[in-house]
């Protein structure tokens, strides 16, 4: 193979005349046309003067252009670098300055305000709207596609930002191998052929939607329903014609509430996924309860693409996310070592699946990759007696209140059984006395009054006093990030003075 990630994805589609792209206005695209619209988006980055290794930067709606660039960037042996629709301006200029890119791509909308800052580092701008159209269409015109160029395994393949929830945003820069042996693990696990027609409603500038989602159908031969964002009318619309549909927890609650949403419906697909933030076991439950399939749960980050999945066959655990993929080792630590049987510990992954560090940023990498390859992921888990990981939160999330170690989501999936309580975030605030309190932020089911006094009284004997939270408050819904993530660190600063007057 000369190019890995590319040799496996996107260089079969030159021959393949059956579709690829199912689009929400019921355009149907084959594998030739893909491909020859990488071709001439790989011709674009010629012209623009991308080599090897340079970064390509793109802030760019979801569309099949969108795709091709990212597949005409990794045939150019560059590093595919895609941002976040929703930042501003001033948050792009971070990530460029950071990531020094050869080229960015943007919305027309976006140029003027993005042009300044390429100029002063000497990147180019072009850009690309949904509809394929823009300066960076017209740069590649009359020009033919270049060679693919050759690449290894540990070659950078892409630099994702993480979502920087609890600090500054960090680049997880990512190899071929990285994403080549994730992708096959998944779609092996997760049975995916040739005819397949995943449901694809997810973001493609996060690992989920662009490496989970995408790499795996297109690894697998499979089509994808490709669809700009979760509309639930598209959804609902085109999901008999679909076979497997990967989500956020959020994906799965809008659709629980809206009755539209049968087991009928969903009787085509034969795997509906989830991950990115923890799926509520109630969710589970309903969505089970509704369609009678079991909700695959798996767990992932940036910076290792997927660790853990529950099983295909077997018990899909609610609250759980299953078991170490193959090929990935999983541990957990504690300050004196290895967590006991059963006790939580911060989770460590190892394999090839591990990124290869911090772009620029070699202490950080340190920190927390450690040179024996065990990456420290940050998250809380416990192992259940039949092996299942369970993720307790996060451990910059956990609370410490009188010197006690208290893990928020015991205590939220407590305060979830509570009468009419939907859900809640549970977070630990500066006190006085205590060092951090416990804090509960509820939130109510459709229609229904929730008692914040009646829910923290639930607790009593069922949770030991130095855990119960000290106040709660109900709200109508909580902060929540593109991938569907509660933004704690927000509700934090909102209550930041509840116990220190
Ligand atoms: P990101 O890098 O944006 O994909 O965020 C990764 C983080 O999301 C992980 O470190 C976890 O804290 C969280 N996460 C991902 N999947 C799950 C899951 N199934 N359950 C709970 N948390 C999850």
């Amino acid at each position: 193979m000369t190019n890995p990630l590319f040799d496996s994805l996107f260089a079969p589609l030159e021959q393949r005349s059956k579709g690829l792209l199912r689009l929400a206005n019921g355009a149907r695209l084959s594998g030739t046309e893909v491909f020859g619209q990488i071709q001439r988006a790989m011709a674009a980055l010629a012209e623009a003067g991308v080599k090897p290794g340079d970064r390509v930067a793109v802030q760019i709606e979801k569309s099949p252009a969108a795709l091709a660039v990212y597949a005409a960037t990794l045939g150019m042996g560059a590093v595919f670098l895609p941002l976040n629709t929703a930042y501003t301006a001033e948050e792009v200029h971070y990530f460029l300055n950071d990531a020094r890119p050869r080229l960015t791509l943007c919305d027309p909308t976006r140029a003027a305000g993005l042009a300044p800052l390429c100029a002063a580092f000497g990147g180019a701008l072009a850009t690309l709207d949904a509809a394929g159209k823009g300066s960076f269409a017209e740069l590649g015109l009359g020009h033919l596609p270049p060679p693919v160029v050759p690449r290894a395994g540990q070659d950078l393949a892409a630099i994702l930002y993480t979502s920087g929830t609890t600090g500054r945003s960090k680049g997880a820069m990512l190899t071929q191998d990285n994403l080549l042996s994730n992708a096959r693990a998944l779609a092996g696990l997760w049975r995916f052929t040739d005819q397949d027609v995943l449901l694809h409603a997810l973001p493609i500038f996060h690992t989920h939607g662009l490496f989970v989602a995408t790499n795996v159908a297109l690894l697998s031969g499979g089509e994808m329903i490709f669809l700009p964002g979760f509309d639930i009318d598209s959804v609902l619309r085109l999901m008999p014609e679909a076979t497997a549909m990967m989500g956020v927890p959020t994906f799965y609650t809008r659709l629980l509430d809206d009755p539209r949403f049968t087991a009928e419906r969903a009787a085509g697909i034969r795997v509906f996924i989830s991950g990115s933030a923890p799926l509520l076991p109630e969710t589970h439950q309903q969505f089970r309860e509704r369609t009678g399939q079991a909700i695959l749960e798996r767990y992932g980050m940036t910076e290792t693409n997927m660790n853990t999945s529950n099983p295909y066959d077997g018990d899909r655990r609610a609250g759980a996310v299953g078991f170490a993929l193959p090929g990935t080792e999983l541990r957990l630590m504690t300050d004196e070592g290895p967590a006991a049987p059963g006790a939580v510990g911060v989770i460590e992954v190892r394999g090839r699946n591990v990124f290869a560090g911090y772009w620029n940023m070699p202490e950080k990498t340190a920190e927390e990759l450690r040179p024996d390859g065990w990456f420290i992921t940050g998250d809380l888990g416990r192992i259940d007696t039949e092996g299942y990981l369970h993720i307790v939160g996060r451990q910059k999330d956990m609370v410490i209140s009188g010197g006690f170690n208290i893990y928020p989501v015991e205590i939220e999936a407590l305060l979830d059984e509570g009468p009419g309580v939907l859900e809640s975030a549970v977070i630990g605030l500066p006190h006085p006395d205590f060092g951090e309190a416990v804090f509960a932020v509820l939130v109510g089911r459709k229609g229904e009054d929730v008692d914040p006094v009646a829910a923290l009284e639930s607790l009593q004997g069922r949770l030991a006093r130095f855990k119960q939270p000290k106040a709660a408050v109900v709200v109508t819904a909580l902060p929540r990030n593109a991938m569907g993530k509660v933004q704690k660190a927000e509700l934090r600063r909102l209550y930041a003075s509840w116990f220190v007057k």
